[in-house]
């Protein structure tokens, strides 16, 4: 969503070269408001962030002036106060001293709410805890079915004894859910309570009574990020009436300008705590300030990518790539299945592109990028028996024409794949001299250490000296002295 931002930031930066002069600093300055006033930035969080940058690089004039590269300098002073302005660092979640954490989820309707809840109840599952989801939104149509598929789908039980539609008190399900969590031993509650299409007084009297009954541990405010300025109204209007601790942006995959995430820490003084960004359970992360701000300046997100890659193949499965990679074992079909495997959990291939330094040049290949490759290439590997699979050389042409019409793709797929996958073979034994690997169907990729399985680059397997260069394209480019 960052893109037209990011854009004007690349644009601004690249006319930074050589010297900087006040006026020009000034110049600069200017423009960066213009830059975030253009992304629907409130416009005391713009001129705040364009003096906070002047008046950074005032005290700092002198190693600036000093440096052999002083537009890099002023791009770290952007970097850091753009943290800032989202935020500055990661707020976690708290957690209760006794009993279940209780979480209330409040926020317009249509803010994501009740796939938050979905999403907030998997992540927590994930990490070992026992959530308990609660219907407490009776009013919008389906809200409670809703919540009851999604808990369904991620095995998390849902207390749902009204049917909603605007039968049964929100107030008397939330007393009673908090309850039945306490007794069945839940660690966590999250609450999915009601809203409206704008913000009313009953709405917020509501609110204020199902907090008052169950006493929070956190209450967060859901917000969409694509409505823009509206965002930050609705959440001044939040913070005055039920009053919240933290807030979730959602839709962040959307294309708006981003003026909500840049705007409603400052003015709201509460930080951003998580970030939904898509319809599916996974969709869904804790909110790092610098990170997004890595992402805005066109650095990519590393760091999500390899966590996400992490969480998405089980430990065991990428224990096992790692020790086979530093044996020096042969890289095979079934390994790379169980890599395909963790791509398909790790969700849409393009979504994680995105993460990767320099993503907006490469936006035009992203958008192309084809995610059906992927499920062609496993229907092949799949059509392959276990043997072929663990040893591609004796795939000959009869082999090849029977997984041809076991998977129903050409002879020439095969073929291709097979080819691609050989010279992969030969990319992962280079692998540990650092170099770019390539992966059959999806052409290379920076090499993120833990990525899906990719072998990390260890002390216990350091790379040859001669041929060491990072995978990481920025950090390349700086030891090249590009
Ligand atoms: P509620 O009224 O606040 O409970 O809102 P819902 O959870 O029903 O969400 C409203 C709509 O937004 C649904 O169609 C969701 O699938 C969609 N939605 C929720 N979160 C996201 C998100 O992060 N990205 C996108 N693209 N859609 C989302």
């Amino acid at each position: 969503m960052f893109e037209a931002l990011g854009q004007k930031f690349s644009n601004l930066f690249s006319g930074l070269r050589g010297k900087i002069s006040d006026s020009d600093l000034e110049k600069f300055a200017q423009e960066i408001k213009v830059a975030l006033l253009e992304s629907d930035v409130a416009q005391s969080v713009a001129e705040n962030f364009s003096d906070q940058i002047l008046k950074i690089a005032a005290q700092r004039s002198e190693e600036i002036n000093k440096s052999t590269n002083p537009g890099q300098k002023i791009f770290e002073i952007v970097n850091a106060q753009l943290t800032q302005t989202l935020g500055g660092s990661a707020r976690r979640l708290r957690f209760a001293k006794t009993g279940p954490t209780v979480i209330l989820l409040t926020g317009l309707q249509g803010a994501g709410k009740t796939s938050l809840s979905g999403k907030l109840a998997k992540y927590l599952k994930d990490q070992g805890n026992t959530p308990l989801l609660v219907a407490s939104d009776l009013q919008r149509p389906n809200a409670v079915t809703q919540l009851q598929v999604v808990g369904d789908s991620i095995n998390v039980p849902v207390f749902a004894p009204e049917p909603g539609n605007g039968v049964g008190d929100p107030v008397a399900v939330a007393k009673a859910g908090v309850q039945f969590a306490k007794d069945k031993v839940h660690n966590f509650v999250i609450v999915d309570t009601a809203g409206r299409l704008g913000v009313d007084q009953e709405l917020m009297q509501q609110a204020i009574k199902v907090r008052d009954a169950i006493s929070p541990d956190e209450i967060f405010f859901v917000v969409d990020a694509m409505i823009g300025q509206d965002a930050v109204k609705t959440a001044q209007a939040f913070a005055d009436g039920v009053g919240f601790d933290a807030v979730v942006l959602t839709k962040l995959d959307g294309d708006a300008r981003g003026g909500a995430a840049l705007s409603i820490v400052e003015l709201t003084g509460k930080p951003i705590i998580f970030a939904a960004t898509g319809e599916k359970v996974a969709d869904f992360d804790l909110f790092y300030p610098d990170r997004m701000a890595s992402r805005i300046l066109g650095m990519g997100d590393v760091a999500s990518l390899a966590e996400q890659a992490k969480r998405s193949m089980p430990a065991d499965t990428a224990a096992k790539l790692e020790e086979k990679f530093a044996s020096g074992e042969d890289f095979t079909f079934t390994d790379f299945l169980s890599q395909l495997e963790a791509m398909k959990n790790m969700g849409s291939m393009s979504k994680l592109m995105g993460l990767l330094p320099g993503a907006g040049q490469m936006k035009k290949q992203i958008e192309n990028f084809d995610e059906v490759e992927l499920v062609r290439t496993r229907v092949i590997i799949e059509s392959m028996t276990p043997i072929e699979r663990n040893n591609p050389k004796i795939l000959n042409g009869s082999r090849r024409a029977r997984i041809s019409r076991g998977s129903g793709r050409a002879v020439s797929e095969i073929n291709s794949l097979v080819e691609r996958f050989s010279q992969a073979q030969k990319v992962m034994k280079q692998m540990r001299s650092g170099a770019m690997p390539n992966i059959p169907g999806m052409g290379s990729l920076p090499n993120m250490g833990g990525m899906a399985g990719m072998p990390k680059i260890s002390k216990n397997n350091p790379p040859p000296k001669k041929k060491s260069r990072s995978g990481n394209p920025a950090k390349r480019a700086a030891e090249e002295g590009a």
